[in-house]
């Protein structure tokens, strides 16, 4: 029997296309014989709808935006209701980014409905999401990371002067300037003053209540991914080379001008000294499935984690699928191991 899969996609996030070519892709690599593929596309507004059974690859990303009117269900109501009468799929597989997908919302959704679903938990969502969480977890654990501040809107409404000081006063500049709570560099800015201190901070505040201030950093990014669930592998390491002035939203998705080496040369010690951080960081935030772990590494050497990403971008093109291409590792046999993965980390709850 054909396993059922159900493909989410889209969502109510800032990265909601970044979603919808993922699921383009993976439905142009995924086995057809092996799997019946349900797409289920959550909309910009949050609207859960179910399109008809794929039988092959979608020809475009307009093929898997479908409207109310070509769909078989089309709430969440529904799909929650649904469940309860008979069991749709065999896995579910979350390509969402960001807030309201990546986050431990939906997983903690999941949970709830008792589906099988690819990669991290709730737990292992919500605080990979957060860039503070994760930063005091990692710090607790002793990783090496950037120093910085962090407040929410409410602090930053009252004592403005006095945050602004804090962030002198503790960090240098440049800083860079992140919502807590996203992905793909969406509302980060880099300030190399006061001036643009503040401005960063205000931009970064229209995504999140919460802001994390960080010190920057004059070093290569080097990222591995991470593959697994009890005894979780390690891939060879990969540079990101951007062209502009830091790896931004455009230059991940746009304009084409980022060079990913694979694999990074970097000298043997410290790619060793990275696999354990970046196992190290699976298993701090109890990790399932995949998770991309990024670093920097300074010229002297030194290696600082940045972060996590629980769920990486994932386009054939993607750092995490070429990351593990040259390890041995093809884009569908991937696919194939991450919904194996779903389904023995579900039955270990049981
Ligand atoms: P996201 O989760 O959106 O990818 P990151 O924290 O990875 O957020 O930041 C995005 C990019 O901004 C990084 O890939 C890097 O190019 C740059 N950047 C972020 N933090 C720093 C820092 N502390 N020092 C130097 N560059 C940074
Ligand atoms: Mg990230
Ligand atoms: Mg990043």
């Amino acid at each position: 029997m054909k396993k059922r899969i159900g493909l989410l996609y889209g969502g109510k996030s800032a990265e909601h296309e970044v979603s919808l070519s993922t699921a383009t892709a993976v439905s142009k690599a995924i086995n057809y014989d092996k799997y019946e593929v349900h797409p289920i596309y959550i909309t910009l507004d949050g609207q859960w709808l179910r399109g008809p059974q794929l039988m092959q690859a979608a020809e475009s990303v307009e093929q898997l935006q479908f409207t109310k009117e070509h769909v078989q269900q089309n709430n969440i109501t529904e799909f929650v209701l649904d469940q309860g009468k008979q069991a749709q799929f065999d896995v579910i597989f979350p390509l969402l980014h960001g807030t309201n997908g990546e986050d431990g919302t939906v997983q903690g959704l999941l949970e709830v409905l008792n589906f099988p679903y690819v990669g991290n938990g709730v737990l292992a969502s919500a605080a990979g999401m957060d860039k503070v969480v994760m930063k005091q977890l990692f710090g607790v654990a002793g990783l090496k990371q950037v120093p910085y501040v962090y407040f929410i809107r409410h602090e930053w409404d009252q004592h403005q002067e006095i945050l602004l000081e804090q962030c002198q006063s503790q960090l240098s500049y440049p800083m860079f300037v992140k919502p807590a709570n996203l992905g793909s560099s969406v509302g980060i800015s880099k300030a190399s003053n006061l001036e643009e201190l503040k401005q960063a901070i205000v931009i970064a505040f229209q995504y999140d209540r919460k802001v994390i201030v960080e010190q920057g950093i004059n070093a290569r990014e080097i990222e591995m991914a991470v593959l697994g669930n009890n005894n979780p592998k390690v891939s060879v390491a990969g540079e990101i080379k951007p062209m502009t002035e830091f790896y931004d939203y455009d230059s991940k998705y746009k304009d084409g001008s980022t060079a990913l080496v694979i694999p990074a040369e970097i000298p043997t010690d410290v790619e060793e000294t990275m696999k354990d951080m970046a196992i190290r960081a699976f298993k701090i935030l109890d990790c399932a499935g995949l998770v991309r772990s990024d670093f920097f590494v300074t010229a002297q050497n030194e290696i600082y984690i940045n972060e996590v990403n629980t769920m990486p971008g994932f386009t054939p093109v993607s750092m995490y699928p070429l990351l593990w291409q040259h390890t041995g590792v093809s884009y569908p046999q991937l696919i194939d191991t991450l919904i194996e993965l779903a389904i023995e980390r579900h039955l270990e709850k049981q």
